[in-house]
This record gives structure tokens, sequence and C-alpha cells, in this order.
């Protein structure tokens, strides 16, 4: 029942607006433990905003993120900072998230400092061991963020991410800054990262293709909220919601001829600000129908895995 609505600045000097972009609009969903949840839909439709929701670098406007139990929305301060050692995050951009006046050493370093764990020695050796860990020398320790390529920033960003043995990684568009080539490379580091220490992603992105290899079951959002869920096959083979099925027609087939035409939808996302009455996706459903426009459909459970909402599945 996540929600995240943000006010937006009145125009008219001193005058409070009461007008609310609802970035996040009840979210609901599960990430399993040693899973891959990808997160997918265009831009603007919430994904980094429940990325930040999850870790609490946002308070949510209403519902509860629970992690194991228990319920980060209301921990106090000191067991928030202990619970979010175990929830770490790997941004989009590797020219921006890394400080350029820190050494790679000290920005590895940085989350077991913050954390209070280990000493100077041992936290140097750590650095060490979670840059071979990453592919990268033990020896750029002491280099700087602007001497390394794209890939090896975001191999940095890897490193301070499991600095503090996490258990789930959020991963907010990991490799959309990369070349393709490279894309391949952080990617399968990502998978044997995982395979490795038994981690959990959640994993952003609007790369569909990339999502195929990445992921076991895909949440697919609309305008703040889920309109579908299931397993990777249930989502590729059998999609149920107009949305999904219009996302998924346009990734490259194999074999173009044996295929469903290309849906092409009308126009863009609907501002957050004022979204359509009923369901959201109304105004840009090729089969819409009169309902769609008064009523909100219910999300509909199709197979314990896989769920959809939309007036068309009973
Ligand atoms: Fe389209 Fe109606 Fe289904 Fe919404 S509820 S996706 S408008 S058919
Ligand atoms: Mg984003």
């Amino acid at each position: 029942g996540l929600k995240k609505h943000f006010p937006v600045s009145s125009p008219i000097p001193f005058k409070k607006s009461d007008q609310r972009v609802k970035a996040v609009d009840g979210l609901s969903f599960k990430v399993y433990k040693g899973e891959t949840l990808g997160v997918v839909g265009e831009s603007g439709c919430g994904k980094s905003t429940m990325a930040r929701l999850v870790n609490q670098l946002i308070k949510p406007s209403d519902g509860v993120v629970n992690f194991k139990e228990a319920n980060l929305v209301d921990m106090d301060a000191e067991r928030l900072r202990l619970t979010r050692q175990k929830i770490q995050m790997v941004f989009q951009d590797p020219y921006a998230s890394l400080d350029p006046r820190l050494q790679v050493g000290q920005l590895i370093a940085e989350p077991l400092v913050i954390h209070k764990v280990g000493t100077t020695a041992t936290r140097k050796k750590r650095v060490e061991e979670l840059l071979e860990t990453v592919g990268l020398n033990k020896r750029y320790a002491d280099r700087f963020p602007h001497e390394f390529s794209g890939g090896q920033r975001q191999r940095i960003n890897i490193a301070r991410a499991l600095s503090l043995n996490p258990e789930l990684i959020i991963c907010d568009e990991p490799v959309s800054a990369l070349d393709v080539s490279v894309q391949a490379q952080v990617i399968n580091l990502l998978k044997k990262l995982q395979a490795e220490f038994k981690l959990t992603y959640i994993f952003i992105s609007h790369d569909l293709n990339v999502v195929r290899y990445m992921c076991d079951r895909i949440a697919v959002m609309y305008l703040g909220r889920i309109v579908e869920i299931g397993t990777y096959e249930e989502i590729y083979k059998n999609p149920q919601h107009p949305y999904t099925k219009a996302l998924f027609s346009a990734i490259p087939k194999e074999n173009p001829f044996a295929d469903k035409e290309h849906i092409i939808l009308k126009g863009t996302v609907p501002s957050p600000l004022n979204p359509p009455t009923g369901c959201h996706f109304h105004e840009r459903c090729p089969v819409a129908m009169d309902i769609c426009k008064t009523k909100e459909p219910n999300m509909i459970t199709s197979k314990d895995t896989h769920q959809a909402s939309c007036h068309l599945i009973n």
C-alpha cells in the first residue's frame, strides 16, 4: 500500500498549493529471498521513487515497507541505521554517484566508516578484497573516480554497495548509462555476485532485453502503480494487461514474421499531477471500454504467481 505524494510549489509566492504529484500511488508487492525482481515501465512511472521508498531514503505518504517482518517506516533512527546495512543501492549514473574528491578506497570504505565497522587496517584490507571481488585491481584504491571508465565506476559502486554484506541490493537502472558491450559485463558481474553472496535484487530498468536476461519475476509499473506482476515466463509469453502487451511487443523478435504486430501506444504517460480517472491507462489503451473511464480495475490473480489489473481479465 505504498504511496508517495509530493507537494507542488505554488506559482503564487507565499500561497500554499494543495496539488500533489502522485509519484507512487498504492504499490504492493513482495520480493523473495535470492530472487531478482525486475521493475519496468516508461520514464516517469515512479520506479526510482519506489526504490527510494524501499530503503527509506524518502518516507512514504502512506503504507509500510516490511523487511523480514520489521516495518522500516516507523523504526527509530538507530534500528533503521542497522537494518539499512542489509539494504544497499546502486544508482544509475556512475559519473554522478561517486564523489570526485574521494579516492576509490575512501569511497568503498565510506559505508564501513559510517556504520563503524572495523579499524583503519581491516577496512583497508576489506577494500582490496572488494576491488578484487568486482574484477578491479586492488592497487586502484588510491586513484580517483575520474581515472576510470563508466563500467569501472559502476564496479566501484557495486563494491561500495557490497561492503556491508547486504542481503538486498536495489539497482536503479545500473547499466542504462553504459555502452552496450560494457552493460553485458556489469550484468554478468551482478549475476555472479548474486550466486556467490546469495543476494536479492530489485532491478529497475526500462530496457526489456536487460530485464529478460537478469530477472526471475517482473513487475510492470504505470503511473505510480503496478499493473501486472508475474514470473519472467508469464510476463513475456502470456502478458495479460494491454500496457504490458504493448511494452513487450516493442522488443525485436528473433523471427519477426512469426509474431504478432507491434502495438504502438498513443501519446505519453499522463501527468501524475492529474492522473486519469478510472483505469489510469484508459486514454492510451487500444482496447478501452466505457467502464474503464470511471471504474478503477482491481488486481486479478490468474495464477498464484501472476496478477494484473484490467477490466478485461476475469
Ligand atoms: Fe485498457 Fe480498460 Fe484494461 Fe485499463 S481496464 S487496461 S483501459 S481495457
Ligand atoms: Mg528513474
